[in-house]
């Protein structure tokens, strides 16, 4: 392609509402533009790479058998009203009405549809497995679209459901999608963990999520390096670290004077963090539920409700005093009629073996010091807390890391819960309808896109893995008008082309400042410079990223130097 056809709208400045390094450098480097909150244009350029990415799934989901089709994105509810998701989902989803005033929905996903399809098409077992996917658009009305593309409320998905007759056939189909997710992310070249997640509130079936490590990711995962466990810190567990600092084992109350947060009891009784109780009360239903969790962890509010098994939100000032007759800041375990639930790490079992704590006494600027667990109360105990840094595996025992990161992919079992609302059965072998047992399992291409350019970029501008960036060689034509280099530049751009290399060829009329920036900005693997030299059958070579200096080879070396140089690209 030569960059004088191409529309390539590079900008000097960053766009002033981006934080995320992909925001900015894919609006700068001329790859998107912003149409409304959330809403995008993909640029020829931007286009390209998501192409590209495209092409990647499809090779990977077809060489597991997966069937590619398109369903409609414009959805009668009456699919949604059967599985109830058309009232359990909130603002997330776009309502609207057609002339006749029917409930109609975009598209936000496609479980319904597509168990839709199965259900009237699907007969018998011996139809089974199918999976069938497609790369289409989803809309949600995310509540803060932000990042770019990272977070958006119209995307492409590459979306796959499975279906299967039995519990063992979902196993092969999810083992499949685990192999080609794994393929897809190792081809995009991005750095990725692929880590157990949340599978909803009443477990039983099973979930991974693909998470690409960046500052810029809203999800955080804890990661065991020696043994590669990793899981998404909303269940993630660990083996806490032990107490630290010692508190007397005889009750006593200490006045405490406007001591409320964890941080000010602490230095206030100059204990760690650690030896204190956090005690939070939440609301579920008409029930209260006092959590507690050591002074130095999070309390995961994930965690708790999977635990009890329904949602919770934190109690108001008002229902905390009526609870514990005490204000935010002074309750604690002793004495309150709720049900308490602690964190494992508290049990006289834990790392911190039977020993006393302090809490507050449910009693205005008053703590209480010496509490036990297990003398003094006796509370329920699991999983409540946030993995941190400085826990450890609990498969291996080495240090975790939390890390932010991006969530690119992920796959889930379903079960039956699709096909039973939406009437989905075959008949087995004995003739008996069974329902259909579904996985799901996505991907975002623009996320990749733009995970893959938060992991990969300088101050100049984005440095894209070889195998999605949009062009392979970016060949920069010093001097347009230079005839010379005009000629060496069209034979290279042919013979570079003919050995199957995507190349961009900067013949615009532009400063080589420009260009030179553009090339850094845009970010193509190997850059050919056609200059000075060019008369004498020289020009400059150089790969974008690595360790690999600017380097002079004669026109004839060129094809050579450029496989070389791929060769060692990420
Ligand atoms: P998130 O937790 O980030 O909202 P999700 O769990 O809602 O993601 P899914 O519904 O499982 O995501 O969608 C599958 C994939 O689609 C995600 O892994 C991600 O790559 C992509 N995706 C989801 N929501 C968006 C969005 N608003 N903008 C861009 N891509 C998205
Ligand atoms: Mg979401």
């Amino acid at each position: 392609m030569r960059a004088s056809r191409l529309f390539m709208p590079t900008l000097k400045e960053d766009p002033s509402d981006a934080e995320a390094a992909s925001h900015k450098l894919l609006v700068r480097g001329g790859f998107v533009r912003q149409f409304a909150s959330g809403i995008y244009i993909f640029l020829p350029l931007g286009w390209r790479v998501i192409e590209r990415v495209n092409r990647i799934i499809r090779e990977e989901m077809d060489a597991i058998g997966a069937l590619e089709l398109s369903m409609p994105t414009i959805h009668t509810a009456d699919v949604w009203q059967q599985t109830g998701r058309y009232y359990d989902i909130g603002g997330e989803m776009f309502r609207l009405k057609d002339r006749s005033g029917r409930d109609m929905v975009l598209a936000m996903t496609h479980e319904e549809v597509f168990t839709w399809l199965a259900s009237r098409e699907l007969r018998s077992y011996r139809e089974l497995p199918q999976i069938w996917y497609q790369i289409q658009l989803k809309f949600r009305d995310e509540t803060r679209p932000k990042g770019g593309v990272l977070r958006v409320r119209e995307f492409l998905m590459k979306d796959s459901y499975s279906f299967d007759a039995d519990a063992e056939g979902l196993e092969v189909s999810y083992a499949k999608h685990i192999q080609a997710y794994d393929r897809i992310f190792e081809r995009t070249g991005l750095r990725f963990h692929r880590v157990d997640s949340d599978p909803g509130m009443m477990g039983g079936a099973q979930a991974h999520e693909y998470m690409a490590p960046s500052p810029a990711g809203e999800d955080r995962v804890a990661v065991c390096s020696s043994c590669g466990y990793a899981g998404n810190i909303e269940l993630a567990r660990s083996v806490a670290r032990a107490p630290e600092g010692s508190v007397s084992e005889v009750l006593e109350e200490v006045p405490t004077p406007g001591q409320r947060t964890i941080r000010q009891v602490s230095e206030f009784l100059e204990l760690p963090a650690s030896s204190l109780i956090k005690s939070l009360l939440v609301v579920t239903g008409e029930e209260r539920v006092l959590a507690l969790v050591r002074g130095d962890q999070e309390l995961h509010q994930r965690k708790l409700e999977r635990h009890l098994q329904r949602e919770v939100r934190p109690a108001h000032p008002e229902e905390v005093e009526e609870a514990t007759g005490a204000e935010i800041g002074f309750i604690g375990p002793l004495g309150v009629d709720v049900r308490i639930v602690a964190d494992e790490s508290l049990a006289p079992t834990g790392p911190g073996g039977a020993r006393a704590y302090v809490t507050g006494a449910n009693k205005a600027h008053t703590h209480l010091l010496g509490v036990m667990l297990g003398r003094d109360v006796d509370p329920e105990y699991a999983d409540l807390r946030e993995a941190q840094e400085g826990d450890s595996c609990v498969e291996c025992g080495s240090a975790l890391t939390v890390e932010p990161t991006i969530e690119v992919g992920n796959i889930f079992k379903l079960g039956t819960k699709y096909s039973v609302a939406l009437g989905a059965t075959v008949l087995d072998e004995d003739g008996v309808e069974i329902p259909l047992v579904m996985g799901s399992y996505g991907i975002g291409p623009a996320r990749i896109a733009a995970a893959a350019v938060e992991q990969s970029h300088d101050e100049k501008g984005i440095v894209w893995p070889k195998s999605i960036a949009p062009f392979d060689v970016h060949l920069v034509q010093v001097h347009a008008t230079d005839e010379e280099q005009t000629r060496v530049a069209a034979h290279l751009y042919e013979a570079l082309g003919e050995e199957g290399w995507q190349v961009l060829w900067d013949d615009r009329d532009e400063r080589p400042g420009v260009k030179f920036k553009d090339a850094e900005l845009i970010g193509c693997p190997v850059r050919v410079t056609v200059g000075r030299r060019a008369a004498e059958g020289v020009v400059e070579v150089e790969p974008r990223g690595g360790d690999q200096s600017r380097r002079e080879v004669s026109v004839d070396e060129l094809p050579e130097v450029v496989s070389e140089l791929w060769r060692l690209a990420d």
